[in-house]
């Protein structure tokens, strides 16, 4: 329990807070398996609120990557990118390129009205829930995976290597 006091000032106190979160920065992996405990990832449909600098605020309906185990959301980092950029050019074309974080994921009711009817930031973020953390995992240039599993790719799919 003593490491985890240090994590005071981290979302994990926020209120609501649901799931952990990782946003992919590597185009070329798709996380069939967790980073974290290696089992085999599922796809789930999440409602993301993401905040782009100003202050522009937007929901996403989106499959994601997820672990039960873990309890962690992957995103593709450039999957999510295209569209932010494709949303932000109906809607605010001069922000495209700014600075954004996905703040959390919302329920799918509440999602839903937000596609309806004006809904204000102060709502958004109420029937919103923050991530517990946010993870980030590096890839070494070798690959991520033990040897053996590598082989075990490279024997299924021989075309690729
Ligand atoms: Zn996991």
């Amino acid at each position: 329990m003593s490491d985890k006091s240090k994590k005071d000032k981290s979302q994990t106190n926020l209120k609501g807070a649901r799931h952990y979160f990782f946003l992919n920065p590597y185009g070329y992996m798709a996380f069939s398996r967790c980073p974290k405990c290696e089992e085999k990832t599922k796809i789930r449909k999440c409602c993301l609120l993401i905040h782009v600098e100003p202050n522009f605020l937007l929901s996403l309906n989106k499959s994601c990557g997820y672990c039960p185990t873990c309890d962690l959301i992957i995103v593709k980092q450039a999957d999510l990118e295209r569209l932010l950029i494709a949303i932000c050019e109906q809607n605010a074309p001069d922000i495209i390129g700014n600075e954004y974080f996905v703040y959390g994921t919302m329920d799918r009711k509440a999602w839903r009205n937000g596609q309806t009817e004006k809904v204000s930031h102060q709502e958004a973020i109420k029937c919103s829930y923050p991530f517990k953390d946010i993870w980030k995992f590096e890839v070494s240039p070798a690959g991520w995976y033990p040897e053996k599993q590598v082989k075990a790719e490279i024997e299924k799919y021989p075309d690729s290597v």
